[in-house]
Parts: structure tokens; C-alpha cells; sequence
């Protein structure tokens, strides 16, 4: 017969951690810290392959499975003592999802299965402790008809009205009519009361009473926990991350152990270092007489475990370490182990029953960027992992969370603080207020807003809102609340516990200190301190220099990689950061960019004034105007570069987008070329194209106007000359842009050969160092590489420009009908952000073949947005390209992605 139980516990397992795909991550670690020695309490798990039976039975189970089952829970009462549905000494259980890959809070937990009318009173004889009893009973039926009575029947109740909620209103209402501040302060008779509001409240809402049956109860749950797989949160989470249907999700049963005995019980949840910056220091919550569940779903805030942890809002809470020493010292040794065992960052649940120490669960603990980037260089120094490995801790968007903007000091500085919580998710924010996770969905997502999602704290049904809004915001829960596990874990700015809110969702507003706030004003959090403050304050890049680790982990990728890491850069400001980011040249730079921006006004206006010129010897003028200014600035960034290579791209300008629109500009500039206004209209209706982006651009300007091409590589070479007779090393590269066929090249390289030998003869030098070459931007292009390569010394592919010509999508428009192809699946993902390997890939291999098969050492580099992209990166590294060049803040990524795949092949 089929083995479908894994049983743990009293020193063995049958399992062990490398059965994660069998027994989901919480089951397949569980043996393995039973195998250790741990004090886990005995369990066993139904492995994930019967979740796919369970679907294909149409909610049934195979034969066999519940003999298994029952003969387990009696090896389990024979560990832990008791029998299960016994009345004189019952066994509880735990039942709980375990996925392969975790998914916090995603799925569901039920605590204290196995009570009932008649097992409750021997529970009470075994511990004579009948608070605690009706404690335990009151939130099995909590949790109990929340996710198997409602939850797995697919009932989906309005905002506010799930049971659970209702249930929860219950116990709110008992507290303040006795004036009791926590749960705890309900006595048994309390409790007992309140277990019979809770009956009457489930049976009247779902319209079925509460199962008094514990073999009813252990089967609910178990179908409820495979039902979970398939709620909406738990799609939505694997649509996120990408996690494929039919891994499906283990279910383990444990027994019962208490940390709701009275003050010498407790419960809380840790992580062998801060999951949020990643200081080697023992690093979590605790509550004291409480279970599993108070911690994680953030219903109270929970207690640092010691004093490293403390900050302004806990400095006078009772520490772990100060209330359990005992325990508290057995944790720290087993922190050391699991490290030591593991070789990874542990999360652990739990639970002191009556001073004894209980391990619930360990697993690999999600972190921000910035940890992951600490943990995997400390670990590595350490002797845990070598460099490899710290490598393939670090994924490119942990790096992006540590490139990721933070609030300005200066503007926060200046700013009114409203209010202060826990700093959960890194970096800074700002957006306008909603109070619902589909708000966020629709202001953020919908309607491309940027939102703060404000909630009294996160349940996963709120994951689609947390994922639309910029950032999110809690008044309730923990450093451990599902809200800061999903924020860190996603790199997003996320501030939990700022008990200072008082939220009204009703109203769709919120009041802090008196002051009202309604949907759509503007708040800005600082994620790294947890200060919320008033209004839009801004974002800037942050200051990586002093970040030693990053610099650390990029020192480590150079060991590595093989392609070469370039910029596109176009001033000498960007040039200088990216050289300070790790890149060894420039791959890019766009002239008419310089027309852009700050100070360039009167360039601007002498390239409008070529541009509008009608003849040669107007545009020649023009030229000779425009002609300093194109010098000067592709000087000072050859200056800066010095050492380096410096990819120059001839103008490529949308010509229209030059023409001025505001009639006051259009005058003055119709003057300054002495024609009337009519003439300048007549011109510019000239310059304007159904279709600019196939246009009079790229070398076709070139073409039409030899001219153009003349001035800018006479600017080129003769900043090349002087700057090297200044002493600079300067290695200026000619690229043509918007080739299609050879001869267009062959046209240009002819004017460069002649300026070439003018400004060798007007400076007197024997040789300029320099290389001319073409982009690759048009599907002909690459597919006459060979012929192409007779006339280019390098090939550079401008994927932003192929990818519009392979799929025939016009850069300009394709916004509009994208999103349609992503949300149904027609695309995976965005070509113009991930290069299409299937397609637009098989152009750039076919290209890079033909033209080495002429020019064997032809060099190339890819230079289109696809460039700062991990996974296009990997691809031009396995085609054996020299370089990739990309945006300075993304060339940390660049490097990273290409020691990756180094590391992979
Ligand atoms: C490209 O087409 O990939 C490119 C880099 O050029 P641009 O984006 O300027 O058209
Ligand atoms: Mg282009």
C-alpha cells in the first residue's frame, strides 16, 4: 500500500530535509530537527502529492489514508500521552499547511482540534486548569469556523462580516464590558460565557452548529487545509511569485503543546539574526501566555525577546530572556545549531509550555535586500558558505530593494512626524491614503496611482492590495504580523504596529492625535525607521558608499563573472556614478541627450535651429553654432571616462519632437533664421511623420545630411586628440545607429575616414585611437551580420529597437494593449523588459554567428534597456557576448546576473 503519513517525533523521523517536495518545507523540517534531537512535538505529515489526489478524488481521500492517519496519532499519544477524542485524557492536535516553498500566512492553521463538549472536561482534569481549557476551546472554534466552515466552503462574507471577525467582536465586547485590557484578563468563567456566544454566533451566521465530534474535526481540517490551496490568496500569492499549481501542499498534524498554560507558558516567533538588516543577533517576539496564533496574525503587539532588540516603543516591555532564562538559553544553543546545520538564516516558531521548551518550526527565514546582501557576505567571512554561495543568496531583486529610494533626510528633517510603528519593510514611500485592499488594487493598479494601504492589520486576504500599493502601513501587529513577513519579503516599504492610528474603513478615513486624514491625502513613510509623516516628502537615491557589504558582495561577483559591465550614460555626472557602481565603460552614449535637461537651453535652441535649417549652408551654419557645445560635452565625458571605453552613438533624435510647440519659442526661432513664421510652419509640418519611430532617423539622417555626421565626428576625435595630449587615456567608439544594410554603414564610415585624417593633419598626430561600429537594431541588420561586419568593428544591440521590429510593436504605443497580452497569458513578460530569447533572441545569436564568421574578433554588447535585466543578462552571457551595458543604478544588477551565470553553468 501507498505510504502516505510521515511520522516524527521522540527522536526520529521518517523523513528529513531533503523530502521538501514530498513534505512541503515545514514537514520535511520538522524531521530534520527531530532527527537532531530538537524537542519538536510529535507529529506527522500528509505529503503534497496526496493534495493533487485529494483534487482529483473531487475532494476525497485514497484508500488506506485514514488508517494511516489514526495509527499515527496513536504513536503520537503514545510520545506526548493521551489518546485522541479521549475524555479522561485527551490528545490535541495542530493541523497546518506546509507548501514546498513557503507562503507566510497564505494557508491555514487550526490549533486545538480534537476538543469538545465531552473531551473538554478531561482536558480540564488533566491540567486543572479550566481558564486555560475554555481558552483553548475558544479559539479552535474561532480558527475552526473561520477556515473550515467558511473559508474551504468557498463562502466569501462582505468586508467585516467573516465569522472570524464576528467572533473576534465577541471577545472585544467581553473585555471592555468587564474592563479587561487583554485576553488574558478573562477568567474561566469568562471564557466559558463566551464559548457558548460563539456557538449560538456560528450556528446562526453559517447556518450549521459547531462539530462536537473529534473525528469530524480532524477530517474538517484536514480537507480545509488542502481546500486552502486553492483560495484566492493563496492563487494570487503563487501568481506572485510564481509558484506552479500543482506542487500542492503538505498537511501536518502535531500535537498539541501549550503556551497558554498561565505566565509560565509563552509563545512567539524568531529568527536566528535580524530578518531586516541582517545583524548577526537573536532576533524576535514572544507573548506571554498566548498561542501560535496571537503572534503571527498581529492581534497583540508581541514582546522583544531581548534587549537588543529593543527600541523607543518597547524600551520598558519584559524581555524573553529576562521572563524564560532557562528556555531562553536552550534557544540560543539551538540557534547556533540550526545556523551550523543549515548554513542559513533560521525563522523558528515557539511555544514554552509550563517552562519546557517546544520547537514548532524552522525554515529558511524570508529577509529585505539588504539582509540577504549582510547575511551572505557575514556568513561567507564566517566560514558558513564560500563566496558561491554567497552569491546565489543575493537574488537581483534583493539587490534592487537596497538601490531602492529612501526619504530625502533633508525634506524628513523639515517634515511634521504624525505618527510611529515598527519598521517592517525597507526604504522610504509616499502615496495617497486608501483604507481597502481592492481600493489599492483599483487607485493603485488600475488607475496607475500611487497609494499607501492603511489597515488595522494585514490578513492575507490583503496580499493583491499590498502587492498594488506603494506601501503599507499597520496599526496593529508585529515585527513577525503576516503584513512585515509579506512587506520584507517583497523588498516593499511597509511600517507595522503604529498603534497611534485609529482607523475608520467605513469612512474610508483615518485620525491620528485628533487629526483626520481621508482617502487620497498624501503620506510618506520611512520604512528603515518607522516614521510616518504629513504630505508628499521626497525620494532620493540612497548613499551605497557606505553600505560595506554591498560593496563587499559586488567585489565577490567580479571574481566571477566573465562579460564585461557597461553604462549608458550621457554626462559626465552619470558617468562618474556608474564608474562608482562598478562600470568599465560606457556602451552608450546618446548625443541629443545632452539637448535635455538642465542647462541646455541654448544648445537646444541651435539644434532646433539646424534642425528647422532648409539647405546646406543654413545647416552648416547651424552646425558650426551647435558645433562647441557637442564638443565640450562629449569632452568632459570622454574626460571622465578616461581608461575607459566610450561608445559615442551618432544623433538619433525624433526630429518633430525638437520642434518647438509653444508659439512664442516657434517665433523667436523663425527670427533667429530670418523666415517668416509661415515659412517656419510650412517646414515643420515637413518634419512631421505618420510614423516617427520608422522615420528620418539614425544613420538615415546621416545619409540625407553628411554634414551632421561630420560635425559630431570631428567633435569626437578632436576631444579624443586633446585629451590625450593632456595625458588621458581615450578610447572613443563611432557607433552608427538605425542600420538596415551595409552600405548605409560603408556611406557613413567614408566621412569618418575623411574627418579622421583632417584632424590627424590639423593636430599633427600619427593616429587617433578609435573604433567604428554599427547597432544592431533592425531584424535585417542581424540577419546580414556577415556582410554588416565587413564595415563594423563592433556590433552594439539596441534590443529596444529590435524588439519593435521583431514583434512589430511600436515603442511608442504598445502601453496600450500590453497589459492585455500579460493578463492573459499571451506573453509571460514584458519583451521590452526581458529580452524574448524564443524570437528577438534568435536574432541577436543569429547576428553575433554571421558577423564573427567575418570578424572573429568583432566585439559585442548589447546596449537596449534589456541590458540591466538579470535574466536577458544570463542570456548574453550564455551567447557569448563581451558586454552588457545598462543605466548606472542597474549596473550593480548587471554584474550580479553575471556571476550568476557563471555560477550556474
Ligand atoms: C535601442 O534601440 O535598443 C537603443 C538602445 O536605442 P534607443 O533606445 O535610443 O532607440
Ligand atoms: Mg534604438
Amino acid at each position: 500500500m501507498s505510504k502516505y503519513v510521515y511520522s516524527f517525533g521522540g527522536g526520529t523521523a521518517e523523513g528529513d530535509s531533503t523530502m521538501r517536495n514530498l513534505l512541503g518545507g515545514k514537514g520535511a523540517n520538522l524531521c530534520e530537527m527531530a532527527n537532531l534531537g530538537f524537542p519538536v512535538p510529535p507529529g506527522f505529515t500528509i505529503p503534497t502529492d496526496l493534495c493533487n489526489i485529494y483534487y482529483e478524488l473531487d475532494g476525497d481521500y485514497p484508500e488506506g489514508l485514514k488508517e494511516q492517519v489514526n495509527a499515527a496519532i496513536v504513536k503520537m499519544g503514545d510520545i506526548r500521552g493521551g489518546a485522541y477524542g479521549s475524555t479522561e485524557n485527551p490528545l490535541l492536535l495542530s493541523v497546518r499547511s506546509g507548501a514546498r516553498q513557503s507562503m507566510p500566512g497564505m494557508m491555514d492553521t487550526i490549533l486545538n482540534v480534537g476538543l469538545t463538549t465531552e473531551t473538554l472536561g478531561g482536558l480540564i482534569t488533566q491540567t486543572g486548569n479550566e481558564r486555560f481549557a475554555y481558552d483553548a476551546y475558544r479559539r479552535l472554534i474561532t480558527m475552526y469556523s473561520d477556515v473550515v466552515m467558511e473559508k474551504s466552503k468557498g463562502i466569501e462574507p462582505t468586508e467585516g462580516r467573516g465569522i472570524r471577525l464576528q467572533l473576534e467582536h465577541l471577545l472585544e465586547a467581553k473585555k471592555e464590558a468587564l474592563g479587561a485590557e487583554g485576553d488574558t484578563d478573562l477568567t474561566a468563567d469568562d471564557l466559558k460565557d463566551l464559548v457558548d456566544q460563539y456557538k449560538t454566533t456560528v450556528e446562526r451566521v453559517l447556518g450549521t452548529p459547531f462539530p462536537d465530534s473529534a473525528e469530524e474535526q480532524i477530517w474538517g481540517a484536514i480537507g480545509a487545509v488542502f481546500d486552502s490551496w486553492n483560495a484566492t490568496r493563496a492563487i494570487a500569492y503563487r501568481r506572485i511569485e510564481g509558484i506552479p499549481d500543482e506542487w500542492g501542499t503538505a498537511v501536518n498534524v502535531q500535537a498539541m503543546v501549550y503556551g497558554n498554560m498561565g505566565e509560565n507558558s509563552a509563545t512567539g516567533v524568531a529568527f536566528t539574526r535580524d530578518p531586516a538588516t541582517g545583524e548577526n543577533i537573536f532576533y524576535g517576539e514572544w507573548l506571554a501566555n498566548a498561542q501560535g496564533e496571537d503572534v503571527v496574525a498581529g492581534l497583540r503587539t508581541p514582546l522583544p525577546v531581548n534587549d537588543l532588540m529593543k527600541n523607543d516603543s518597547s524600551d520598558d516591555s519584559e524581555t524573553l530572556e529576562a521572563r524564560h532564562k532557562a528556555c531562553y538559553d536552550e534557544m540560543i544553543d539551538l540557534r547556533e545549531k540550526l545556523e551550523q546545520h543549515y548554513g542559513d538564516m533560521q525563522d523558528i516558531e515557539f511555544t514554552i509550555e509550563d517552562g519546557q521548551l517546544w520547537m514548532l518550526q524552522c525554515r529558511t527565514g524570508k529577509r529585505t535586500g539588504a539582509a540577504a546582501i549582510k547575511m551572505a557576505v557575514d556568513m561567507c567571512k564566517e566560514g558558513l558558505i564560500d563566496k558561491k554561495e554567497a552569491l546565489k543568496r543575493v537574488s537581483a531583486d534583493s539587490l534592487v530593494q537596497v538601490l531602492l529610494p529612501m526619504v530625502d533626510p533633508a525634506a524628513e528633517g523639515a517634515a511634521e512626524l504624525l505618527a510611529k510603528g515598527l519598521p517592517a519593510g525597507p526604504g522610504g514611500a509616499n502615496g495617497k491614503l486608501v483604507f481597502t485592499s481592492d481600493d489599492a488594487v483599483t487607485q493603485g493598479k488600475e488607475n496607475g496611482e500611487k497609494v499607501i494601504l492603511v489597515r488595522d492589520e494585514t490578513s492575507p486576504e490583503d496580499v493583491h492590495g499590498m502587492h498594488a500599493a506603494s506601501a503599507v502601513l499597520t496599526a496593529k501587529g508585529g515585527m513577525t504580523s503576516h503584513a512585515a513577513l509579506v512587506a520584507r519579503a517583497w523588498g516593499k516599504c511597509c511600517i507595522v504596529g503604529c498603534s497611534d492610528i485609529e482607523i475608520d474603513v467605513e469612512n474610508r478615513q483615518m485620525s491620528i492625535g485628533g487629526k483626520i486624514f481621508k482617502e487620497g491625502e498624501w503620506i510618506t513613510l520611512n520604512g528603515t525607521t518607522g516614521n510616518v509623516y504629513d504630505g508628499q516628502l521626497d525620494l532620493i537615491d540612497p548613499d551605497l558608499e557606505t553600505n560595506v557589504e554591498f560593496t563587499e558582495l559586488m567585489d565577490f561577483t567580479d571574481e566571477f563573472r566573465r562579460l564585461k559591465i557597461r553604462t549608458n550614460a550621457d554626462t559626465p555626472a552619470d558617468a562618474q556614478r556608474a564608474i562608482g557602481f562598478g562600470a568599465e565603460g560606457i556602451g552608450l552614449f546618446r548625443i541629443e541627450h545632452m539637448f535635455y535637461g538642465e542647462g541646455s537651453d541654448e544648445p537646444l535652441f541651435k539644434l532646433r535651429k539646424m534642425i528647422m535649417s532648409s539647405d546646406e549652408v543654413e545647416r552648416r551654419a547651424a552646425l558650426d553654432e551647435l558645433y562647441p557645445h557637442m564638443k565640450s560635452d562629449i569632452k568632459a565625458t570622454l574626460d571622465v571616462m578616461s581608461g575607459y571605453p566610450v561608445t559615442i552613438r551618432l544623433l538619433d533624435p525624433p526630429l518633430h519632437e525638437f520642434v518647438p510647440h509653444d508659439a512664442n519659442a516657434r517665433q523667436e526661432l523663425a527670427s533667429e533664421l530670418n523666415v517668416s513664421i509661415t515659412e517656419f510652419n510650412r517646414r515643420s509640418d515637413d518634419l512631421h511623420e505618420t510614423n516617427p519611430m520608422m522615420g528620418h532617423r539614425g544613420v538615415r539622417l546621416g545619409i540625407s545630411f553628411p554634414e551632421i555626421t561630420e560635425a559630431q565626428v570631428r567633435a569626437i576625435l578632436e576631444s579624443a586628440v586633446e585629451l590625450t595630449q593632456e595625458g588621458r587615456d581615450i578610447h572613443p567608439e563611432i557607433m552608427i545607429p538605425v542600420l538596415g544594410h551595409v552600405n548605409e554603414l560603408k556611406n557613413q564610415k567614408k566621412i569618418v575616414d575623411q574627418v579622421y585624417q583632417e584632424v590627424r593633419e590639423k593636430y599633427n598626430v600619427d593616429a587617433i585611437d578609435h573604433m567604428v561600429g554599427t547597432m544592431i537594431e533592425i531584424p535585417r541588420a542581424a540577419l546580414t551580420a556577415d556582410k554588416v561586419a565587413e564595415a563594423a568593428e563592433f556590433f552594439s544591440f539596441g534590443t529596444n529597437d529590435l524588439t519593435q521590429m521583431s514583434f512589430g510593436f511600436s515603442r511608442d504605443d504598445v502601453a496600450g494593449f500590453l497589459p492585455d497580452y500579460i493578463e492573459q497569458g499571451v506573453l509571460d513578460n514584458d519583451p521590452f523588459q526581458t529580452v524574448d530569447q524564443d524570437g528577438v533572441g534568435q536574432l541577436i545569436e543569429v547576428g553575433i554567428e554571421r558577423g564573427r564568421k567575418t570578424r572573429p574578433d568583432l566585439k559585442v554588447g548589447i546596449c537596449g534597456e534589456h541590458g540591466g535585466d538579470a535574466d536577458s543578462v544570463i542570456f548574453c552571457h550564455n551567447i557569448n557576448m563581451d558586454y552588457v551595458s545598462c543605466s548606472p543604478f542597474r549596473v550593480p544588477i548587471a554584474r550580479l546576473a553575471a556571476a550568476h551565470a557563471v555560477i550556474q553553468d
